[in-house]
């Protein structure tokens, strides 16, 4: 793939993506009622290595990553361990930044928290009710949302069994349509309220993500990213309640979905037991092994952690580390890795380059990709 001249661009996903100045870049973030697992790690670590490798081909990045501080399942876990949510919510996200610190993930430059942009989602659904893309039934205002599935490209049937998984509750009667989805509910005992003209209530987890994007970055962003299974219905929606707000067509000019991290032949979760989590592993490797463990490989593929695989990396890094104090190297090196890196994050390719041409091109990989 080459870049078509563009100077200031990236391919990504096989294609150019020529980038406005700054560009935006959208990172959903966690919900923080748990410790951070290798799969959030690789979304985390992934987004900011796109950011470096923007930033490295000479255009300014923002970055938000948003953190979801207002979601049922953080009041569930805080309940059930009888703690306050808010200062549940607060414990978990001092040991998500100390796990970012650690994987060397640069701080994002907006890090908005939900329950401060309850007020932006309440003008959100305003805006979306007096354009008609939003309906109020008994205090919740629901999305109209049948046509999202279409537009992330996936028939009704496969899209209701992900709705399910994802809480989206496609079963309840008092919508038009399945695929309908809270932009705003009210609030039982059970749940935080805030005022809004539909009683006391909370944002739905979409609009969540769509509000504070808006507030943060604009209408529209340069790139959407999260992991591969936040794409439907998450991003989807989050895509079209902003679109249906703004009238811009659509809100990410391109998506960033990593691949998911399995363990033990399934899909890393809770629910299955097969959670690697990264502290465990930073206690007995660094940061920036691991870091490399995640990005030595394509960056959408799904994946299976191996615990055997954490050594190689360390020695692979070990190898990068001799070739950056070789006197040798050529300009010719340093180019390819550059070009590899922006060749849609081609990290293995710069790797395998950096350590056979060592010198600059080494210690260029190095900065660029934060393995020091
Ligand atoms: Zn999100």
């Amino acid at each position: 793939m080459t870049l078509h001249g563009s100077e200031a661009g990236i391919v990504l996903d096989g294609e150019p993506l020529p980038l406005t100045v700054p560009a935006r870049l959208y990172v959903c973030g966690i919900t923080p009622y748990d410790v951070t697992h290798l799969g959030h790690a690789a979304t985390f670590v992934w987004a900011d290595t796109l950011a470096r490798v923007v930033r490295m081909s000479g255009t300014p990045v923002v970055v938000t990553r948003n953190i979801t501080d207002v979601d049922d399942v953080l009041t569930r876990t805080a309940a059930e361990r009888r703690i306050d949510y808010d200062e549940f919510g607060l414990r978990q996200e001092f040991l998500f930044d100390q796990t970012m610190a650690a994987l060397q993930i640069r701080p994002p430059d907006h890090a908005p928290r939900a329950r401060n942009h309850v007020k932006h989602v309440i003008a959100l659904t305003r805006t979306l009710l007096a354009t008609g893309a939003a309906y109020e039934r008994a205090g919740t205002v629901y999305f109209r949302g049948a046509g999202v599935p279409a537009a992330a490209g996936l028939d009704r049937d496969a899209a209701l069994v992900l709705s399910s998984e994802y809480g989206d509750e496609p079963g309840d009667p008092a919508r038009d349509d399945p695929f309908d989805v809270p932009l705003w509910k009210p609030s039982g005992e059970a749940h935080p309220a805030w005022p809004s003209p539909w009683g006391p209530g909370r944002p739905g987890w979409h609009a969540e993500c769509a509000a504070m994007a808006v507030a943060t970055l604009g209408g529209v962003v340069d790139v959407l990213a999260g992991g591969a299974d936040l794409t439907f219905p998450h991003h989807a929606y989050q895509s079209a309640m902003v679109a249906a707000a703004t009238g811009a067509g659509r809100f990410a000019r391109r998506g960033f979905r990593v691949g998911v991290v399995g363990a033990e032949g399934a899909k890393m979760a809770k629910s299955t037991g097969n959670l690697v989590l990264v502290q465990d592993l930073l206690s007995e490797t660094s940061g920036a092994a691991l870091r490399l463990l995640l990005l030595d490989r394509p960056w959408s593929q799904p994946w299976e952690y191996r615990a055997d695989d954490v050594a190689p990396a360390a020695g692979r890094l070990e190898d990068l580390y001799v070739a950056a104090g070789r006197k040798t190297g050529s300009d010719a090196a340093v180019d390819r890795v550059r070009a590899a890196l922006r060749d849609d994050l081609d990290v293995t390719t710069a790797l395998d380059v950096a350590v056979d041409a060592g010198g600059e091109a080494a210690r260029l990989a190095i900065r660029t990709l934060a393995l020091q």
